[in-house]
């Protein structure tokens, strides 16, 4: 700036002087601007850094109250489980006689505590698990799981549950075994597509509900279908969050938790796979999809 200021001196004629005067005049402007956003910018640096800091104070102390909630859920559910498991050996025994013979009408009775004390003990899982992922701390055991064995044996456990709502119920695995095996942990994977059973039977009133069990090149494909009261476009993308349930199921089904998918989508992401719902609409019934790869080493 000093140099052209100088220079404004050095000048032979009058004309070559204003010319001087004028060019020192637009420098010296572009110069004053260009210092005072340099300082601005240096100001919203400052600025920037005190928000950042506080951001991640903020960030911390809300990790430190998440962690704490997982640790109470933990502690709460780990606390909840023992008296339910107790309630429940209690009731079998009473059931098989134990204790002497019982009338129909207390068998009937006992066996609607049964099944309401295996909802509770179904609940206390799922917020076990819940704490489980949030914390990191869900462990896999892998290993060849036959899911074929899986469907079959969730078809014992549901069948009379399909007959009281008079819902066909049917499956259908592959021919070839080796089609069936995928890597996974067996008791997860079965937790997972017994959940999915679980809802088909819940949220259908008529109609049907068909599992079927496929290999599709490097995955096997559950699919489990049925003729129920189906998903609105809108929803189908929100079920899988944690507790969030559709809005006409928590009318017509008070026992829901809108735990279960958010679980399953979990465990199936740790096994690399995919799960997905498609529907046609209200009214028009759902597929619930599970993509398992066939082997973890390829991920
Ligand atoms: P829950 O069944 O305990 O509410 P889930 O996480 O298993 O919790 O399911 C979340 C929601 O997804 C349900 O509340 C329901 O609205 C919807 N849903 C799940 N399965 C079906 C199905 N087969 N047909 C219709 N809606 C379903």
């Amino acid at each position: 700036d000093l140099a052209i200021f100088l220079e404004i001196f050095s000048a032979s004629t009058k004309r070559e002087l204003y010319v001087r005067i004028f060019f020192f005049v637009v420098i010296a402007f572009f110069l004053q601007m260009l210092l005072r956003s340099v300082r601005q910018e240096i100001g919203q640096k400052e600025e920037l850094t005190k928000l950042t800091e506080k951001l991640e104070r903020a960030n911390n102390e809300l990790q430190r109250l998440d962690n704490a909630k997982s640790e109470f859920i933990s502690i709460a559910s780990h606390q909840l489980r023992t008296p339910l498991t107790a309630i429940k050996g209690y009731i079998s025994l009473i059931q098989e006689g134990s204790y002497g013979t019982i009338s129909k009408d207390v068998s009937m009775a006992l066996n609607k505590v049964y099944r309401s004390n295996e909802r509770l003990i179904q609940l206390v899982e799922d917020l076990l698990n819940i704490s489980r992922i949030e914390s990191g701390r869900m462990e896999f055991k892998f290993e060849p799981v036959n899911v074929s064995d899986v469907v079959n044996s969730l078809y014992d456990t549901f069948i009379l549950r399909a007959k009281e709502k008079n819902l066909t119920f049917t499956i259908n695995t592959p021919q070839n075994e080796r089609d069936a095996i995928v890597e996974g942990d067996l008791s997860k994977l079965r937790e997972v597509i017994s959940n999915l059973i679980d809802n088909a039977i819940k949220y259908t009133e008529k109609g049907f509900v068909n599992v079927t069990v496929a290999r599709h090149r490097d995955v096997v494909r559950v699919i489990v279908e049925d003729s129920g009261i189906g998903i609105p476009k809108k929803v189908s993308s929100q079920l899988f969050k944690k507790f969030s349930r559709g809005k006409d199921t928590s009318r017509l089904h008070v026992e829901g938790t809108g735990l279960g998918l958010y679980v399953g989508k979990n465990i199936i992401e740790a096994h690399h796979g995919n799960i997905m719902v498609e529907s046609d609409g209200k009214g028009k019934g759902s597929r619930f999809i599970l993509e398992i790869p066939r082997k973890q080493s390829l991920h």
